[in-house]
């Protein structure tokens, strides 16, 4: 076994680690669970409860992941769990169309107008793959416009991030990706419309679409600057390019219709994923009649899964999407207000510079008294305060995502008990971030 990194650490999470590790490329199946941006042991989970975790070695966590998002209710909320074992009880999967897909399909057109047809698959990174095809496919036309330290997930052309200068072809970001793939994508600094403008005038009729994340949490939480959005749109429109908004970590988090609830720009293709799954691999790309009319089996661009619309998933997406109403968004908000006030207040007191943004009820903190607005800037905090401050939360028992460039997320299950608990921690950590040396 190696040796433990914290004199806190756990051992029997210590112990799967190695295990895992024997088995699986450092130990995980999503890298950023390996804690690598902060050290230390990944704890491993073994039961969810409400607003709690409990690892391995039997300790309990507030919660401030979420499952990266999807967890809105809370962990094995009872009414999500009837649902999915109602639906197991009748088979996990049947290779042909189902109710239940139909069902999440029309509860998410029904809460996101822009949203006229939608098609289901298993993760966001299928949808914003797809969606990108379709965009590809419809407008003839292969680049795409994507902005520095928005995540799509590990889509070829989407990993391209590096290269911020206005219409400067990316390099791949990771091996694996081709000069090809790569140099189909145009990254651009985000909340810059000026870029905008400028990569499609350099590259007139070439552009098949912007893709943004609604508003972004994938670098620490930066939402859109008024009217970037909207700017988006209006420059796709005048070009012949789609707007493809990503809303697979807002959608049905953000408000009941997810950022486009919050900003009301009508995208032409959107994406989803987290929420909608409750908790399930279960995601989806939906948007205009009219461009999706280009998938097959109607349309020539081929798309398909044969896990697509699962109906466990389907069944724990419904019901999560049912059970969301305005007093669990409320709830949801409220709570996140709460906390959000109780970190500033800590880091406050202990004169920590730091920024604290939001989208609705996602935030995060910045390590800088600089307001943040890009990549670049995300990058320019004092990230080393994040770790010790992150460090010091855990050994107290409230779980955050183990890395300074991720939206926190909390759920309508975390009450008073819960919020306590991060408010008799969050002293210890604001000293543990003041004290912190690069
Ligand atoms: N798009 C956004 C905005 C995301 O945040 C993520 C994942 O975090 C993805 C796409 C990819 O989703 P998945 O991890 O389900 O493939």
């Amino acid at each position: 076994m190696s040796e433990l990194a914290y004199p806190y650490e756990a051992p029997a999470s210590q112990a799967l680690f190695d295990r895992a590790a024997a088995v699986t490329p450092g130990g995980v199946n999503s890298p950023v669970r390996a804690f690598g941006a902060v050290g230390g042991t990944p704890r491993f989970m073994v039961s969810g409860s409400g607003p709690y975790l409990t690892d391995a070695d039997g300790r309990e966590y507030v919660d401030l992941v979420c499952s990266w998002g999807p967890m809105i209710l809370g962990h094995a909320h009872p009414e999500v769990i009837a649902a999915v074992q109602e639906a197991v009880a009748r088979g996990t999967s049947f290779g042909t169309p189902a109710e239940g897909e139909v069902a999440l399909a029309e509860a998410m057109v029904e809460r996101v107008a822009p949203l006229e047809e939608v098609r289901l698959v298993s993760s966001g990174t299928e949808a914003t793959m797809s969606a990108i095809r379709l965009a590809r496919g419809f407008t003839r036309r292969t680049k795409v416009i994507k902005f520095a330290g928005c995540y799509h997930g590990h889509v070829d052309s989407l990993l391209a991030a590096a290269g911020s200068g206005v219409a400067t072809f990316a390099l791949p970001d990771t091996p694996g990706v081709t000069g090809a793939q790569a140099s189909d994508t145009i990254v651009l600094p985000y909340n810059d419309l000026e870029a905008v403008h400028a990569a499609f005038a350099a590259h007139p009729g070439e552009i098949a679409c912007v893709i943004t994340e609604a508003s972004p949490g994938n670098m620490g939480v930066v939402p859109p600057l008024p009217g970037f959005n909207q700017g988006l749109k209006d420059a796709c429109a005048a070009n012949g390019a789609l707007f493809v908004s990503d809303e697979v970590m807002t959608g049905f988090r953000t408000s009941r219709a997810g950022w486009y609830g919050v900003e009301g720009v009508v995208p032409d293709l959107m994406t989803f994923g987290k929420v909608m799954g409750g908790g399930f691999p279960a995601a989806a790309f939906g948007g205009r009649a009219d461009v999706m009319a280009h998938l097959a089996p109607v349309g020539p661009v081929y798309q398909a899964g044969t896990l697509s619309g699962n109906p466990v998933a389907t069944a724990a997406g419904l019901a999560q999407l049912r059970l969301l109403d305005d007093a669990a968004y409320e709830k949801v908000d409220a709570v996140s207000a709460q906390i959000q006030s109780l970190v500033t207040e800590a880091l406050g007191k202990e004169g920590v510079a730091h920024t604290l943004q939001t989208a609705s009820n996602m935030f995060s903190v910045f390590f800088t008294d600089r307001p943040v607005r890009n990549y670049e800037d995300a990058k320019a905090q004092e990230s080393f305060r994040f770790t010790a401050f992150f460090h010091s939360l855990l050994s107290d028992g409230v779980y955050l995502p183990p890395s300074s460039f991720e939206s926190w997320f909390v759920s309508a299950a975390h009450d008073e008990r819960a919020v306590q608990r991060i408010a008799d921690a969050l002293p210890a950590a604001a000293r543990a971030a003041a004290e912190a040396t690069a």
